[in-house]
């Protein structure tokens, strides 16, 4: 048994996209005493993907309350396998440099396993809320399953890195930090994760440099 509850909201969500603030997660990548694990343990991935809106509080709930040890601590292990090839392939994209071909088939192999797990049902028309009849995607029987917040990570993360979004991908300006975020900015010029962050702290070492 895991628990999402009771806990504060632990993650920071500043990459503007859950596959980014996925990344970030493994903090302080690039510190000397680093990194820092944030996803502790499977109640925390949950924490994270309710967070992120990738779960609703019923559907953490019930898996917190339903997956055994054994399956959280798999899927614990997916979830940080998914995200450390997306950091790499993710870096190696900002740095200019081409991604490694192991990486790429890391993700390959989770974006077809999270494809795989979703079923296809036609949805009738109906009147509230007003909707066409439709074909749509479900996670229908997989939906209690302990792998279902890898899944979700892995189709957000395949939206994002087959898209142009993947050019507006950049790494926190601070050396120590380096999380990434998506720039929405109107010209493109966000250089810090969080201006309260980084921003300040860089602003006031500059600041410190110049008139020491
Ligand atoms: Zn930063």
């Amino acid at each position: 048994m895991t628990q999402a509850q009771g806990k504060p909201p632990l993650f920071d969500l500043c990459g503007g996209h859950p596959a980014l603030d996925f990344v970030n997660s493994l903090d302080e990548r690039f510190t000397e005493d680093g990194p820092v694990e944030r996803l502790a343990d499977y109640g925390d991935l949950l924490r994270f993907a309710q967070q992120s809106r990738l779960l609703d509080v019923r559907e953490a709930r019930r898996l917190a309350g339903s997956v055994p040890r054994q399956a959280a601590a798999r899927a614990l292990r997916s979830a940080r396998q998914l995200r450390e090839a997306l950091a790499s392939v993710l870096y190696s994209a900002v740095d200019g440099r081409p991604p490694a071909d192991g990486d790429i088939r890391t993700l390959e192999q989770h974006f077809h396993d999270a494809s795989g797990h979703r079923e296809l049902r036609w949805e009738q028309a109906s009147q509230s809320p007003n909707r066409r009849a439709a074909l749509e995607w479900h996670w229908g029987r997989f939906s209690a399953h302990a792998e279902l917040p890898v899944w979700m990570l892995a189709l957000a993360a395949r939206q994002l890195m087959t898209s142009d979004a993947l050019e507006r991908v950049r790494a926190c300006g601070a050396e120590s930090c380096r999380w990434l975020f998506l720039d929405t900015s109107k010209n493109h010029t966000r250089r810090w994760c969080s201006m309260q962050a980084c921003g300040n702290r860089m602003k006031a070492r500059r600041f410190q440099a110049r008139h020491a």
